[in-house]
């Protein structure tokens, strides 16, 4: 049997929607590395009795730990160390020592933003932070607020819960701590790793996999696998005991079998990694002209740290005359053509190819919507092409979904436009190698 835990996502934010959950995630990512199973999140608002209930119920589902996040602060909304210590049945007590050590780091907080705030109301808020369940381990502040790891109730065999704050960064920088607790220790300790790796997949299409996994039979069962469709790309999670990497290598060779020219990851790398490797790889420079995207696919191509060393720079040319005078595409043809066509994305990428001196140009254009479609163009249509100066490797699709996919799919579209080209090299190469 695995060893499992729950998490509890406090915070109002959360539970509406206005803040997107980042702790459950990072956590649960964080416990599989431990090789903790992640049995449940649950979110829930800031209501004592609501996050009473999900203890109770993470409880009673007989998962070996909790952990919680976020209503740590020092005003009176946030009760979350009160009330896993009354679930806990753990009376709380005041901690003096962390009490001035607390005060302190307020103290410095404040001398650094050059205010000041009622020290009555300051001093009240510091003491809450410093009442501690009898038992608990005290997870020293990253911010202001410390961490507990608030052991079962005593002569009870049920799970300790770890209170953490809601402020990611705060959260995170406290994790190690939280794993060095004895109770956290003593369950890592019986916890065997589980180990996960992912596939990706561009142009199978989920029924196809799950034929192929259905052929396999039993060979899976030992395997925990997950497929999903993200933005047209097919993902493959799996997980698995040590004593199964065979019969995951097995199912890596089958779906690479079954597969050659989808699988664009057998390692789990994404699409951005790829394309920046290959770049790196082969000293190749790269550089835009975008029209719907207006600069989305130079803003990805440089989310990763170092992308300097092959990313030039990108035309936004959203108008005709912008064309014209950015990226040098002829008035004449767009006048002859339109703007949204094989010829004007591939003037695009010549464009951005001679303006910004690159060694691969990428030229995109088309109709994000949802007005400017017509029968012959409708919304959706993009034309992309990816140039090296030799090679022009010119693409058109049409994008469902409103202007935000249609944008967002046509950055995802273009990067494995590129990843293409820049392959091409290496299947020339192995053909050769094989020949
Ligand atoms: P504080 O001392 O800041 O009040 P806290 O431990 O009481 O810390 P919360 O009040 O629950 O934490 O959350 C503070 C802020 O941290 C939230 O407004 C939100 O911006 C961020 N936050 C909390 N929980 C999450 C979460 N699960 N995912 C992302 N951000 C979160
Ligand atoms: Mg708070």
């Amino acid at each position: 049997m695995s060893t499992r835990a729950g998490i509890v996502v406090t915070g109002t934010e959360v539970l509406t929607g206005r803040v997107t959950d980042r702790n459950g995630p990072w956590l649960a990512e964080q416990l599989r590395l431990v090789g903790i199973d992640i049995a449940e999140i649950v979110v829930v608002g800031d209501r004592p009795d609501d996050l009473t209930a999900a203890l109770q119920h993470l409880t009673a589902a007989g998962l070996e730990l909790i952990i919680t996040s976020g209503g740590l602060g020092p005003t009176a909304d946030d009760l979350t160390a009160r009330v896993v210590g009354e679930f806990q049945r753990r009376p709380l007590a005041l901690d003096a020592a962390l009490e001035q050590r607390i005060a302190a780091i307020v103290e410095r907080l404040q001398r650094g933003r050059g205010w000041t705030v009622d020290p009555e109301a300051q001093a009240a808020g510091t003491r809450k932070q410093s009442l501690v369940p009898a038992g608990a381990t005290v997870l020293e502040p990253v911010g202001t607020a410390p961490g507990l790891v608030v052991p079962a109730p005593d002569r009870t065999d049920g799970p300790p819960v770890v209170v953490l704050p809601g402020p990611p960064r705060e959260l995170q920088g406290m994790w190690p701590a939280a794993l060095a607790a004895p109770a956290v220790t003593a369950i890592v300790a019986q916890a065997e790793e589980l180990r996960q790796r992912t596939l990706r997949l561009w142009g199978t299409m989920e029924s196809e996999l799950a034929a192929m996994m259905r052929a396999q039979g039993d060979a899976l069962d030992d395997l925990e696998i997950t497929t999903c469709l993200r933005d047209g790309e097919l993902e493959i999670v799996t997980r698995y005991a040590p004593g199964e990497q065979d019969a995951y290598e097995r199912f890596a060779a089958a779906v690479a079998e079954a597969f050659p020219r989808t699988l664009f990851s057998p390692d789990g790398a994404s699409i951005d990694e790829i394309v920046a490797r290959l770049l790196r790889e082969r000293g190749l420079t790269i550089a835009t002209a975008e029209s719907c995207t207006a600069g989305l696919l130079a803003g990805r191509l440089t989310e990763l740290a170092g992308s300097s060393d092959y990313v030039l720079g990108g035309l936004v040319v959203y108008s005709n005359l912008a064309k014209h005078d950015l990226a040098g595409v002829p008035l004449e043809l767009i006048d002859r053509v339109g703007a949204v066509s094989e010829e004007v994305a591939v003037a695009l990428a010549e464009g951005a190819r001679s303006r910004l001196h690159s060694d691969l140009g990428v030229g995109i254009t088309g109709i994000a919507g949802p007005g400017g479609g017509s029968t012959e163009k409708p919304v959706g249509l993009v034309h992309f092409c990816v140039s090296d100066g030799v090679r022009q490797r010119p693409a058109r699709w049409v994008i469902p979904g409103g202007r935000s996919e249609v944008r967002a799919r046509a950055v995802l579209l273009a990067l494995h436009l590129v990843r293409r080209l820049l392959e091409e090299d290496s299947d020339e190469a192995s053909a050769q190698a094989g020949a």
